[in-house]
């Protein structure tokens, strides 16, 4: 049986925000969902596209009676929020935030006190698209969330951790609770080098004095196009991504440098073994993610043949 929340707070009425608000809507989970953005053009927007019942001026209205609170934010404004949480949430309040990193989140919650229940989760799922109406409720169903709990033992926080899990798998959300320092260095390789990766790749494209960019354009079926749709993702969500997850990124980045390292070498001494084994291993990822169901098995990712 799935807990109804009579007053859930959206704050950042964004693409995840509005996904969340949309999919608990659609779970028939929150008599009421209000919306807080510190844009008031969003604001509007928000209500306008349906996404939330209202929307209103402050933190503290948002906040006011709300038995569950969704930190939708980019996470650099996450501790500021949670510092209004301490202020304004009530007792027994869930708090679920939706941030890429969760080393960040913990340590904000750590440093604020509140009787509300602060549960950080990462629901992996996304698009290169921000704000209110590129928001959708299916965006969670048969992706992952990741729960990263804070430091806590007691039944009440458990509690409140099996609540949240229970939100997730209402919106069709599988559930994996994880500590914070291992989902930080999972991520960084499965997205967060990903995006560095194609926002080097664009930049390394615009820097190319002899190509122009109307080239670019014509020849991006090649692989470049498949690398700008990352790299179309939200500059600002971005940019606190980099900021807040920094040791793991540079591990990972490390890493690829060594790969990169080893295949440069492998081009210029003419290492076929090398170059086709290490290509190799690409075909065998793709497999086993087609296989969890987390692409579809289609070939040109789904694009019609014309495209
Ligand atoms: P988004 O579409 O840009 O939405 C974020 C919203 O939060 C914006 O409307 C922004 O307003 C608002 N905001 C920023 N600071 C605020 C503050 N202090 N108070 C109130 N509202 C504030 O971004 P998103 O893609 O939904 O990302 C939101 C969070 O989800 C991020 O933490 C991100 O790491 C996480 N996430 C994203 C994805 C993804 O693929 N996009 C996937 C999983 C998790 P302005 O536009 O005026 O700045």
């Amino acid at each position: 049986m799935n807990e109804k929340f009579s007053k859930a707070a959206i704050i950042g009425v964004g693409l995840i925000g509005s996904s969340l608000a949309r999919a608990l809507r659609e779970a028939g989970l929150a008599e009421t969902i209000i919306g807080f953005d510190q844009s008031a053009d969003v604001r509007a927007r928000a209500v306008g596209c349906g996404a939330v019942d209202a929307a209103v001026q402050t933190l503290k209205e948002a906040l006011g009676g709300a038995d569950l609170i969704v930190v939708s934010t980019p996470v650099g404004a996450v501790a500021e929020i949670l510092a209004g949480v301490a202020k304004e949430a009530e007792p027994g309040a869930l708090v679920v935030d939706v941030g890429s990193v969760k080393g960040a989140v913990v340590n904000a919650a750590a440093a604020i006190s509140t009787r509300a229940f602060i549960v950080p989760c990462h629901p992996v799922a996304g698009t290169e698209q921000s704000g209110p109406e590129a928001g959708f409720a299916a965006l969670f169903r048969d992706r992952w969330s990741i729960i990263t709990p804070l430091p806590r033992q007691d039944e009440e926080y458990l509690a409140a951790v099996a609540r949240a899990a229970g939100v997730w798998r209402a919106v069709g959300a599988h559930v994996e609770i994880m500590d914070h320092e291992h989902h930080d260095l999972a991520l960084a390789i499965t997205s967060h080098l990903p995006h560095l990766i194609a926002f080097t790749l664009v930049g390394a494209a615009d820097d190319l004095e002899s190509v122009t960019e109307a080239e670019i354009v014509k020849y991006s079926a090649g692989g470049f196009r498949d690398f700008t749709r990352i790299a179309a993702s939200d500059p600002v969500m971005w940019r606190d991504v980099f900021l807040n997850n920094k040791a793991a990124i540079l591990e990972v980045l490390g890493r690829f440098s060594e790969e990169l390292a080893l295949l440069q070498r492998a081009i210029r001494w003419g290492d076929a073994d090398t170059l086709e084994s290490v290509f190799a291993r690409g075909r065998t990822l793709r497999r086993a993610i087609v296989a969890a169901g987390q692409e579809k098995d289609v070939p040109n990712f789904g694009r019609d043949e014309k495209d």
